[in-house]
């Protein structure tokens, strides 16, 4: 299923799919599309709160996988422990992670990771269908404290 890019269109499909739009649905899919960056439960929870909703946790994980199942967002690894995901309707790209504040970056590489790629393919005898990376380190306002 391709997804519609704006979230009328979006929340369209998924009607007309047979799925239910809930506040939780509809709210989640807002905030994914406005802030355009990685975001845990815990920094969805205020968030959703403004908004009047404040799910139990485990609502909030299953609404979570639901729209990572259905492509909307997808999973970011930041190696810390925790799940965060984003809206997946955008470029490939990476991040820069700052280990102090914890402010989240995004990188877009000319050539991204072709040359690398190439690499393993040849030396493994591997197919790549994606990858992810994210640098981790300080930004420009905690590296000069
Ligand atoms: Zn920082
Ligand atoms: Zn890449």
């Amino acid at each position: 299923m391709v997804l519609g890019s704006d979230q009328a269109e979006l929340e369209a499909d998924l009607f007309y799919s047979g799925h239910r739009l809930t506040k939780l649905r509809k709210a989640l899919i807002n905030i994914f599309m406005l802030r355009r960056q990685p975001l845990s439960a815990l920094d969805l929870g205020p968030l959703l709160k403004t908004r009047g909703l404040t799910p139990h946790k485990v609502t909030l994980y299953r609404e979570l996988d639901f729209l990572e199942d259905k492509q909307i967002i997808q999973k970011v690894d930041l190696a810390d422990g925790w799940q965060r995901f984003e809206f997946i309707d955008r470029p490939h790209h990476h991040h820069a992670v700052c280990v102090k504040c914890k402010k989240i970056e995004d990188v877009e590489l000319e050539h991204d990771n072709a040359d690398l790629e190439k690499l393993i393919k040849t030396k493994n005898n591997f197919q790549i269908l994606r990858h992810t990376l994210e640098f981790f380190g300080l930004c420009g306002e905690c590296k000069n404290v």
